[in-house]
């Protein structure tokens, strides 16, 4: 879950630029002296007066600092150069007799150097750079997008975007129906006594349809849409983002029943103190406009305040206090029917050849989004005009799916079907285990849709009933169940994978602590060998341990954490073996479908094992 790059911070865009600036003005500041100051030799005092002696000066310049002047080379050509007076009296004399032509110059004051050689230079060095930055931040254009003018703040439309242009996030849609009964009569809404949350957070990966979701919110509602992004906001004089704030919620109130639409809102709404350098100022105050906004404003007016970020964990915990973004939307990642949907969707704007079969390439691109769909449609539509054919052919389909997989499987994004075949049987063995054993929470989800960089697939519970404490034996299926994944691998492939590294972390962890945490153990007995020590105000990955126990013991305590992996490996792949049918049967569902719910799940589990339950043509 390593998502922490924002590539649009502008707090390192400035700092990089003021670097980037600095080192400019040094640059020329450096040619600068070249060009004027250098070329000019410095001489030994008796080494001028060796020269005035053998009449090789021509002229110089004579100040109580130093003496600059031109004399004549060996080779006869003319020299700059400089050197220090000592005391001399006689050296007027001396230039008089060799006929040196030379004048005095008058000490500069004190205050004419520092005006001259600080002030005006720094000036002016420092007037630039502001004006640079201030460029820079306004309009978030970069460095030489000078003479732009004022970029507009907010856009505001009223999008003809419709529910039908969004596909695949069905869950969604359903719950942003009741905001467009509420825009389009707020009153009628009301009198029928509906609550009206003020505040909607669209949370989801990048590219599942956000900004998409919110403007067709818009359109089915047929209000106003007023956007900016959280990015726009952040810039470096202090004020002009609240300042902002303002204004949006007042052109919002103009046109009302409106919709405020703030996309990318961890730009702005971040944890407030968490973020060090020069806009963090800005952004609080921005971030406090805000929340001041949402709390001022009355919803029965009919504005409805829609965020969408895709990092909700960076936000502000003040941001989703009731009253304000207390409604969240999970915009997931689509399906395979999903993506088949938003597939068809985008494919009406070409000519499909016959041989392509939409279901065939939703099955081929697991983990990818809406916009990454939208991508390969219209890269598979280029390549076919490239080719001058009238339709876009199946083939143009996988070139343009392999290019898009290619750049995704940098990010570890994409999955080979070998591993997706590896992953449902993994993802599968947790779920069947789990299902047997009763000390666990009840399967609720099982899915191999890719999400993150971590996790290819996952196994979600459904807490039966919230409890505070866990028996040994609740913590041992548990234990099993965790060992359920690289179980079913081992028996279906007769090999392993990296992919239960995690599982087999927590599962060893949680042993130990049976053994030195819990006292659980027999051998050891009900004695604490280790205890957590956790930081209690600065909530950080560094906890420590502080551990009681002498060399013997920890030979005892690995053993006794080796006794009960053991134990719980075994069962696992035992409870697997005795089951072998169900496992099958629910690692091709999830090859067909990529998500299986708990009915489903059930289904499976309580079929007889010649029945078949009903599968699909696809297999891997
Ligand atoms: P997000 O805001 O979540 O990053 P966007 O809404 O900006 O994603 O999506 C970018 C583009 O990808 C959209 O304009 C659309 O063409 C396409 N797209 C994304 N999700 C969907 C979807 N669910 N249905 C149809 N098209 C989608
Ligand atoms: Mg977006
Ligand atoms: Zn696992």
């Amino acid at each position: 879950m390593n998502n922490n790059k924002n590539k649009k911070d502008k707090e390192y865009k400035i700092i990089k630029l003021s670097i980037m600036y600095i080192l400019i003005a040094f640059v020329l500041i450096y040619l600068y002296q070249g060009f004027f100051g250098a070329k000019r030799e410095t001489v030994l005092y008796s080494t001028f007066k060796e020269f005035v002696v053998q009449d090789r000066i021509k002229s110089c310049r004579v100040s109580e600092k130093y003496i600059k002047g031109i004399y004549i080379d060996k080779s006869g050509e003319t020299r700059d150069f400089v050197t220090i007076p000592v005391k001399d009296p006689k050296l007027t004399d001396e230039l008089i007799a060799h006929g040196v032509k030379f004048e005095g110059v008058p000490s500069a004051d004190w205050l004419t150097n520092l005006i001259f050689g600080w002030v005006i230079p720094f000036g002016i060095l420092f007037l630039l750079w502001f004006f640079i930055i201030k460029k820079a931040g306004a309009s978030g254009k970069g460095l030489f997008s000078f003479g732009k003018g004022r970029y507009k703040i907010y856009s505001s439309e009223r999008p003809n975007v419709k529910f039908n242009d969004v596909a695949g996030v069905e869950e969604a849609k359903v719950e942003v129906e009741e905001i467009i009964e509420f825009l389009r009569d707020p009153h009628r809404f009301q009198r029928l006594g509906g609550k009206m949350p003020k505040g909607v957070l669209l949370v989801g990966a990048p590219g599942t349809g956000k900004t998409l979701l919110a403007r067709a919110t818009a359109g089915e509602a047929e209000v106003p849409f007023i956007s900016i992004t959280g990015s726009a906001f952040i810039e470096l004089f202090v004020g002009v983002g609240a300042a902002r704030v303002r204004d949006l919620f007042a052109e919002a109130k103009k046109l009302a029943p409106s919709i405020i639409f703030i996309d990318e809102i961890d730009a702005i709404g971040r944890t407030r103190g968490a973020s060090g350098f020069t806009t963090h100022e800005e952004r609080e105050q921005t971030l406090n406009q805000l929340l001041a906004e949402m709390d001022g404003f009355d919803p029965s007016g009919g504005i409805v305040v829609m965020a969408a970020t895709n990092r909700p964990e960076v936000l502000d915990p003040a941001l989703l206090r009731p009253g304000r973004f207390d409604r969240q939307i999970l915009v997931d990642k689509p399906d395979i029917k999903g993506r088949e949907e938003i597939l068809r969707l985008h494919a009406k704007k070409i000519v499909l050849g016959e041989d392509v079969d939409l279901k065939v390439i939703a099955q081929e691109t697991p983990g990818l989004v809406g916009a990454d769909l939208a991508n390969i449609v219209n890269e598979a539509a280029l390549l076919a005009a490239r080719e001058n054919v009238d339709k876009v052919y199946k083939k143009h389909f996988e070139e343009a799916i392999d290019r898009r997989m290619a750049g995704l499987a940098k990010k570890n994004k994409a999955m080979s079907p070998k591993e997706k075949k590896t992953v449902a049987y993994h993802e599968s063995g947790h779920a069947v285990v789990g299902y047997l054993l009763k000390g666990v929470e009840v399967v609720h989800k099982v899915s191999i849709i890719p999400r993150g960089v971590a996790a290819l697939g996952f196994t979600q519970q459904r807490p039966t009933e919230e409890h505070y404490l866990m028996r040994k034996s609740e913590i041992l299926d548990k234990i099993c169940m965790l060992f359920g994944g690289r179980a079913a691998e081992k028996i279906v492939f007769g090999d392993v994978s990296t992919g239960a590294q995690n599982d087999l972390y927590t599962a060893t962890e949680l042993a130990r602590a049976v053994v030195t945490q819990f006292g659980m153990s027999d051998e050891l007995g009900p004695v604490v060998y280790e205890r957590e020590r956790q930081p209690i105000f600065l909530p950080t990955p560094f906890s420590s341990k502080e551990t009681y126990y002498s060399q013997k013991t920890s030979e005892a305590i690995d053993r006794e954490t080796r006794k009960i992996i053991d134990y719980c490996y075994n069962k696992s792949q035992k409870l697997l073996l005795e089951n072998r049918s169900k496992l099958d049967k629910l690692a091709q569902r999830l090859l067909e479908k990529e998500i299986v719910d708990e009915k489903e799940l059930n289904e499976i589990m309580e079929s007889k094992d010649d029945e078949e339950i009903k599968t699909s043509p696809y297999t891997d």
